[in-house]
Order: C-alpha cells, then sequence, then structure tokens
C-alpha cells in the first residue's frame, strides 16, 4: 500500500493537482500517532533513524528509497482476504463515527451491505436481538392534549372518558402507589409493565427484589420520553419537569412548587432553577451536535436565537460554532486538497450569514 511516489520523484502521476499531491503524500514522519481535535488520526510513520522500514523501488530506471511518509493506511488482513488495495482508516472518536455512519458531507459513494446464506439461522444475532432490553415510548402531551381516535357513535364519550395515555396512567399509578412517587416518569418501567389493554402500569412480578420496597422488582427495561420541539413552548417545559420531578400526580401537581400551582410549566421550570440559564439550550444544541447534520444544529440555533430568547444568544452560537460550520470547513478541505485546514473567520462569516438567512425566514428577524 505504497502511494504514488508523486512531487518531485514523478511529476506526471495521476494525483498531482497544480503541482501538489492531491492525496497530501508525502506525509509527515511521526514518532506517534496522535488523534486531531477533528477525530482524523495522524498515523505513526517511523522514520529510518527510528527503526521505520524502508524499501527500494524502481522508478524509471532509478532506483529510489521508500519510507514510510509514503504508506497508505490499510488494514493486512482485509488486504490479503479480498486480494484488493483497501484504505483503512482508524475510527475512534463520536465526530468521526457520525461522519462514516451518517455520510453527510460526501455523496452516495460508499455502499454496505451483508451477505446472509439462504435459510441461514445465525444464532450469535438472534440471541443478541432476543437481549436488547425493552424499550417503552412515551408520551408527552398538555391536559387533554392527547390524540384520541373516535366515530361519530363514540365521540361523546371518547370526549369526556378520554383513554390513558402512558402520562395519565403514571400520574394515576403515583397517587396509588408508594413506591412509584420515588420514580421519574422514565424510570416507570424498569418496575412496572405497560398493560396495553387495559392501559395502566402493574407492578412486575419478577426480576431483581429491590431491597428498601416490598414487593417490587426491578427489570432492564428502558423509558424513553418523546422529544418535544422547542416551539411547543408549553409541551416542551412539561417534558422538562417530567425528567426532574419525581412522582407528580397530575398535571396541575407537576407544576406546583413549594405549595404554588403556577400557571405555566414554563414558569414551573423557572422556579425550579430547571431555565436559571441557558444551559438546556446549550444540552439541546450539545445533543444535537453528535446526531445531526450542520444544517440541522444551525436550523435548530436559528429556532432557539429567533423565538426563544436565550440570555447569552452569542456565547451560545460560540460553544456551537464548529458544529455549525463543519460541512464549510469540509467542503474547503475538498476544495484546496488541505485536510489539515482549520477553521477560519472567512467560515465562521459564512456560516453567520446562514443562519441570518433561517433567522429571516423563521421570524423576520436580522441577526442584530
Ligand atoms: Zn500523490
Amino acid at each position: 500500500m505504497i502511494h504514488g511516489p508523486c512531487g518531485n520523484l514523478n511529476t506526471a502521476a495521476p494525483c498531482m493537482i497544480d503541482g501538489k499531491c492531491s492525496k497530501s503524500y508525502p506525509r509527515n514522519l511521526t514518532a506517534e500517532t496522535i488523534t486531531g481535535n477533528d477525530g482524523y488520526p495522524l498515523y505513526r510513520r517511523r522514520s529510518k533513524d527510528d527503526n521505520g522500514f524502508t524499501t527500494k523501488l524502481r522508478l524509471r530506471g532509478e532506483e529510489i528509497e521508500i519510507d514510510n511518509r509514503w504508506i497508505v493506511p490499510y488494514s493486512p488482513i482485509l488486504s490479503k482476504t479480498y486480494k484488493a488495495h483497501i484504505n483503512v482508516e482508524y475510527c475512534n472518536s463520536v465526530k468521526s463515527i457520525k461522519y462514516i455512519c451518517k455520510n453527510i458531507h460526501k455523496g452516495s459513494d460508499m455502499a454496505v451491505f451483508g451477505a446472509v446464506a439462504e435459510n441461514s439461522n445465525d444464532e450469535t444475532t438472534q440471541y443478541q436481538m432476543g437481549r436488547y432490553p425493552t424499550v417503552l415510548h412515551f408520551a408527552v402531551h398538555l391536559e387533554n392534549g392527547q390524540r384520541v381516535y373516535f366515530t361519530e357513535n363514540i365521540a361523546a364519550q371518547r370526549a369526556t372518558q378520554p383513554p390513558a395515555t402512558t402520562l395519565t396512567a403514571f400520574f394515576n399509578l403515583c397517587r396509588s402507589d408508594d413506591f412509584a412517587r420515588t420514580l421519574l416518569y422514565s424510570e416507570a418501567p424498569k418496575y412496572y409493565t405497560w398493560n396495553h389493554a387495559s392501559k395502566s402500569f402493574q407492578r412486575r412480578k419478577q426480576g431483581t427484589p429491590v431491597e428498601t420496597h416490598h414487593n417490587v422488582f426491578a427489570s432492564d427495561a428502558i423509558g424513553r420520553i418523546y422529544t418535544i420541539h422547542p416551539t411547543n413552548a408549553e409541551c416542551f417545559y412539561l417534558r422538562l419537569l417530567l425528567i426532574n420531578v419525581r412522582g407528580p400526580l397530575s398535571f396541575q401537581n407537576i407544576r406546583t412548587v413549594n405549595g404554588q400551582i403556577c400557571t405555566t410549566f414554563r414558569e414551573a421550570c423557572m422556579k425550579l432553577h430547571l431555565l436559571e440559564d441557558d444551559t438546556h439550550w446549550n444540552d439541546t444544541l450539545t445533543d444535537s451536535a453528535a446526531s445531526s447534520t450542520p444544517f440541522q444544529i444551525r436550523t435548530l440555533f436559528a429556532i432557539i436565537i429567533s423565538t426563544r430568547f436565550p440570555a447569552s444568544p452569542g456565547e451560545l452560537r460560540n460553544n456551537h460554532k464548529n458544529s455549525m460550520t463543519e460541512d464549510i470547513l469540509y467542503r474547503i478541505r475538498i476544495a484546496t486538497g488541505n485536510h489539515n485546514l482549520d477553521y477560519t473567520s472567512n467560515m465562521y462569516n459564512e456560516e453567520l450569514i446562514l443562519v441570518e438567512d433561517l433567522c429571516l425566514s423563521i421570524a423576520n428577524k436580522a441577526l442584530t
């Protein structure tokens, strides 16, 4: 897996563009592998003095010595198995894994496939699949805001007695069960099963006994509360309360702070210091950075600053400007062939222009 050689040794090599190798060879000699901030590793390339291998090649009748600066990252076992030149890169950070899984910056030049024999019985996979914990999806809705289905005949009955949702059932559970009052909404499936027919939670009858409470058993089931978009403000704040308040008894009870019923869920969040600063916006953007494209993160940020009025929008943007500029950096790296290029003020400026365009279309507001 030797690149080229190109450069001064062979100016006519196909990788040469404008007198430079478009693949950035020869690379620098490095005593140890270093991982850059962006997850791109600089692989160990030992020099001859540091016991690095060298080999001799003949190029147009001349013998030249090739050292580790010319080696393309590879895996001997893959090269041997597939009898092909396969460039293998080391993925060791969330950033680089996100980059590969989502393949967000590149076109579709990568395919993933699996080969499965007919009538195959892959016991390993089946075993693993069977071992994933149960995940329950939990509803979040305002009081009387849940979706109901009805026909003409049952419309009145549905309106007066709407079927329980996981949320209203959890309130009911907390009213009748001491142990449930120690739990967060999302913790319920660990100790209770959801009965679809009766739309209620029931204590687990088996599992690991909970020492402090008689007749309570724990499992590895997980509850996940549906995400609520910040523009859906009150519901968003209700969700924020649900992930912080243990054992809520009702919609009214969850917004009662120190004996006082708040008018809105937002007010309750404020009183509980859940909205003291921009922390939750910062966390929202940090979560988003791990799984969303730069375009999506910019859109989220534009929505936050143009509709939610965070305390310090500038600081919020500074914290997340790199994840909002990632695609611009990547595009310019490709255009210049310089993979070590870092963020520049011009790139950040382009990102701000894109964010401003979004703010203009969302709220007709300029960045200033
Ligand atoms: Zn080259």
